[in-house]
């Protein structure tokens, strides 16, 4: 059995790696800044797990995750979405109170309980921030998705997902009457700092370049 810090640094790896599909590979520095610890602690835990064929590393190289690693950090992240979605629906949490519980919950450690729970849920598709529950056996998709930062003048975007870890965010988005599914029109960009122009049914507002960049469109 993994310690929850274990399961945290397979799942800053699958995170951080998912953002290169094309070079998986994650660095030292990289995995410290992300799970706020020192260098030294990521080379630690990083030769603990590769006992434990979890990662692959070389020294001073990139880590990575086995195929074994993987399909636990995908399993995490499927009990994570799962009690998100759980929190939302069934207790009445709103979408920006559901991350920091889920951090908590998804390292219970019973396969029945989780099995129950997505029964329960109905065998749910997507979380509260749209982000893809992997199924049971692991299937789980991980794309690049196109941002709101990247949508052209004119155009009409749909929200799919949004970035789940931030509260302040999710209330700003959610008070701009910005959810999943939201139809978002972009009116201007200002070149000068990538502020958009938006028409969000009958409002206009603006957001940053930041927080665009946080909103997943398709
Ligand atoms: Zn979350």
């Amino acid at each position: 059995m993994l310690t929850i810090t274990e399961e945290n640094y397979l799942k800053a790896l699958l995170h951080l790696s998912s953002r290169e599909i094309k070079n998986p590979g994650v660095g030292t520095n990289q995995l410290a800044v992300q799970l706020n610890v020192r260098p030294a602690t990521v080379n630690n835990m990083v030769k603990k797990l590769r006992d434990k064929e979890l990662v692959d590393s070389e020294k001073y190289g990139k880590i990575s995750l086995t195929s074994k690693g993987k399909a636990l950090a995908v399993q995490i992240i499927r009990k994570h979405r799962l009690w998100e979605t759980f929190l939302f629906t069934k207790l009445d949490f709103t979408w920006d109170e559901v991350h920091e519980v889920a951090e908590q919950l998804e390292h219970i450690q019973s396969e029945k309980l989780i099995e129950k729970l997505d029964k329960f849920l109905d065998y749910p598709q997507y979380d509260p921030h749209g982000d893809e529950i992997p199924s049971k056996n692991g299937k789980f998709k991980i794309e690049v998705k196109k941002t709101l930062a990247d949508c052209k003048p004119g155009s009409i975007c749909e929200v799919v997902s949004v970035k789940d870890n931030d509260t302040d965010f999710l209330q700003y988005v959610g008070s701009l009457g910005i959810g999943i599914n939201s139809k978002v029109e972009v009116i201007n960009k200002l070149n000068f700092d990538g502020t958009l122009s938006l028409q969000i049914d009958d409002n206009k507002v603006s957001v940053s370049q930041k927080i665009a960049e946080n909103i997943y469109i398709r």
